[in-house]
């Protein structure tokens, strides 16, 4: 767990806030170059069109200019005016031809489409490839009128007129013989082979860029040149300028030069760039739809967001990865660890010999670990019922066993169940299990949740407790016993006085103690030697342990030669009998003393004390050792082998 925590804190959070850092990092900045950089496009992009609108303008100046130019620089032309005024005099064949020469070679040098001479009327005298009609139209009849009375050339805008199958621009010039006007040159353009090719210039390389060269008439705007987008004959309506006013063309007319966004005729998005011809009604507009116009700075800037969004997702796909890989790892060392607890609580289930067992009372059946049922001596089945469980278990043990289950089932308890059990290969031999069981799921209750426990197979560690017991209480008794007489010592005297002293408060009885000591033992032993004084002190120990037969009464050996006999429930003359009796036997066993100067043989001396201790008595220690040894004293100050008795105060 310690290394996994280390994987996860150190490495994993370090890569994440890196990885957050140089996204934030990389969007900022990818943000601020983008922005930049698309102003700098959009920029170029527009100033792009914006001087190829303006080179496409003054080209259609240049054109204009140079047009009115030739027609004008006829009116200079005086010889030319002198054969016209003779022609109309004379009707000379050989000036006709001269005229119409001079037309002819007007036309080619001009590339005008046709030049025709007319007269102040308005009548059509000569026409360079024939006049269908002998009139001036309307508008060019004006025009005329218009030329004669300011003497100066005068244009006649483009306008759909039925008398010409091509669009037409012309221009009138007068013809005076001194003061005297004589009629006028109608050239005539054909905007097709003249104009409309300076217009196609901006269509290169582009697929949807067009210049459209437009007029108003009232309040339509028309184009002079046919729509590169729309099938349609020149000088037609292109829009009107109150219906259409979105669209570019109309925004021009209305006023908006320079670079403006909007609508064209199509309804596409373009770019458009306008301008006015100069001394002209006309104005051109130059387009690009928005898509293609900005295609290459979008591929551009795609390339850049791509290396962009690329460098990001390469940075999460790492991360994922590195996270795989960690997760990988956790797992790994979660695995080795995991394996490494199963292979520790198998050995501890064998070294142990514990089995696992639960317990599922809604159908009454007990799962067994292959060791627990190793301990039951089942073999391959790993699953019992109650029934067959109770089987291995003495009858008068089930109650208890059944008892103590529902104790753990009702209060949640951990219960300890101790049980015998005969197994299966031995019916004869009954072996002890004890068995650890509780809820596995303590803190819920529910009716469904299965008792779980170990079971262990104790039956040896009960042999050994027993036999450890008995050692035990072996040591206590010996601990107690005085090895040479076989009595009990003064260790056991304390214990069994202080006892007897306690039972005897209780039940208001009186208490004995009788002192003995051996008279002249010193010199019993000095004469008969060491070995024989605990001969004698054996034979003295057993003649009293004879004579004192009563039930609770009891000799021990006190130290030395010296004896206490602990007569419960004992008056003093009781004692004193006794103490009497026992000197008497002892000098009757007549042991040889020479040291003994009066007897000869071993006798002993006796101190007799007796009282009936009350409550009060309880808080003090008994009186009685005390009592009987300084009545000890007094029979050995009075002769040796006697009795003498100390009453309590
Ligand atoms: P008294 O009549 O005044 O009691 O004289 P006594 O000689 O018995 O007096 P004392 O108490 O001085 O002597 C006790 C002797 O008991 C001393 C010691 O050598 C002997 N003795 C004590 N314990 C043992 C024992 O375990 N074995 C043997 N052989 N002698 C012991
Ligand atoms: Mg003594
Ligand atoms: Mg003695």
């Amino acid at each position: 767990m310690h290394k996994l925590q280390q994987y996860k804190d150190k490495h994993l959070w370090h890569v994440i806030a890196v990885v957050v850092i140089v996204q934030v990092v990389l969007a900022w900045a990818g943000m601020h170059v983008y922005t930049e950089r698309e102003l700098r496009y959009r920029h170029q992009i527009e100033s792009g069109l914006k001087s190829n609108n303006d080179r496409v303008l003054q080209s259609l100046a240049k054109w204009r200019a140079s047009t009115l130019a030739a027609a004008e620089s006829l009116m200079d032309d005086r010889l030319f005016a002198q054969a016209l005024s003779r022609w109309l005099v004379q009707h000379d064949a050989l000036v006709r031809d001269d005229l119409e020469n001079r037309l002819r070679s007007l036309t080619e040098r001009n590339e005008f489409a046709k030049v025709l001479l007319l007269d102040a009327e308005g009548r059509i005298l000569l026409a360079t490839a024939g006049a269908e009609e002998r009139m001036l139209p309307e508008r060019e009849q004006a025009a005329l009128q218009q030329a004669l009375r300011q003497a100066q050339a005068v244009v006649v805008e483009p306008y759909r007129q039925a008398q010409f199958a091509y669009p037409t621009f012309s221009v009138l010039t007068p013809l005076y013989d001194g003061l005297q006007p004589l009629g006028a040159l109608w050239m005539v353009v054909d905007l097709r082979a003249n104009l409309f090719p300076l217009l196609n210039a901006i269509q290169q390389g582009s697929a949807t860029a067009e210049s459209m060269l437009l007029q108003r008439e009232g309040s339509d705007v028309v184009h002079i040149n046919p729509l590169r987008h729309r099938i349609s004959q020149p000088l037609e309506r292109l829009a009107s300028m109150e219906q259409d006013n979105d669209l570019v063309a109309v925004q021009a007319f209305a006023g908006i030069r320079g670079v403006l966004y909007g609508p064209d005729y199509r309804r596409h998005q373009v770019l458009a760039a306008s301008g006015v011809v100069p001394d002209s009604p006309w104005l051109l507009v130059s387009k690009i739809d928005v898509t293609e116009a900005f295609a290459h700075d979008q591929r551009k800037e795609g390339v850049f967001l791509g290396l962009l969004i690329g460098v990001s997702a390469f940075l999460m796909l790492s991360t994922v990865l590195y996270w795989i890989w960690l997760t990988g790892k956790r797992e790994h060392v979660l695995k080795l660890e995991l394996e490494n607890h199963m292979r520790w609580l198998e050995r501890a289930q064998k070294t142990a010999l514990l089995g696992f067992f639960s317990i599922d009372w809604s159908n009454q059946k007990i799962a067994l670990s292959p060791m627990a049922a190793e301990i039951l001596g089942i073999q391959g089945l790993q699953q019992l019922t109650f029934s067959d469980f109770a089987r291995y278990i003495p009858p008068e043990q089930i109650k208890p066993i059944l008892r103590k289950l529902l104790e753990v089932r009702r209060h949640r308890t951990v219960q300890k169940i101790e049980f015998d059990l005969r197994t299966q290969h031995q019916q004869a031999q009954i072996r002890t299990v004890e068995c650890w069981c509780e809820m596995e799921d303590v803190a819920v209750y529910d009716q469904t949740a299965k008792i779980i426990g170990t079971i262990q197979d104790i039956t040896q560690r009960k042999a050994t407790d027993q036999a450890l017991e008995q050692y035990r209480n072996l040591l206590e008794h010996q601990v107690r016993k005085d090895s040479l007489t076989g009595l009990s010592n003064r260790r056991a005297l304390d214990e069994e006085l202080d006892r007897a002293w306690r039972h005897a408060i209780r039940e208001n009885q009186p208490l004995a103690v009788l002192v003995i000591d051996i008279d002249h033992f010193k010199g019993y032993n000095d004469h008969y030697g060491h070995l024989q004084g605990d001969v004698c002190l054996q034979q003295v120990a057993q003649v009293l342990e004879q004579h004192v037969q009563r039930g609770h009464d009891h000799v021990f050996r006190f130290g030395g030669e010296e004896f206490v006999v602990l007569l419960p429930n004992t008056t003093l003359s009781q004692a004193q009998q006794m103490a009497a009796h026992l000197c008497q036997t002892v000098q009757m066993q007549s042991i040889e003393n020479e040291a003994a100067p009066e007897s000869q043989v071993v006798t002993i001396s006796v101190g007799v004390a007796s009282m009936t201790p009350t409550k009060s008595d309880s808080l003090r220690a008994c009186p009685l050792m005390e009592m009987a040894d300084t009545a000890l004293y007094q029979a050995k100050s009075a002769g040796r082998n006697q009795v003498c008795v100390q009453r309590p105060d």
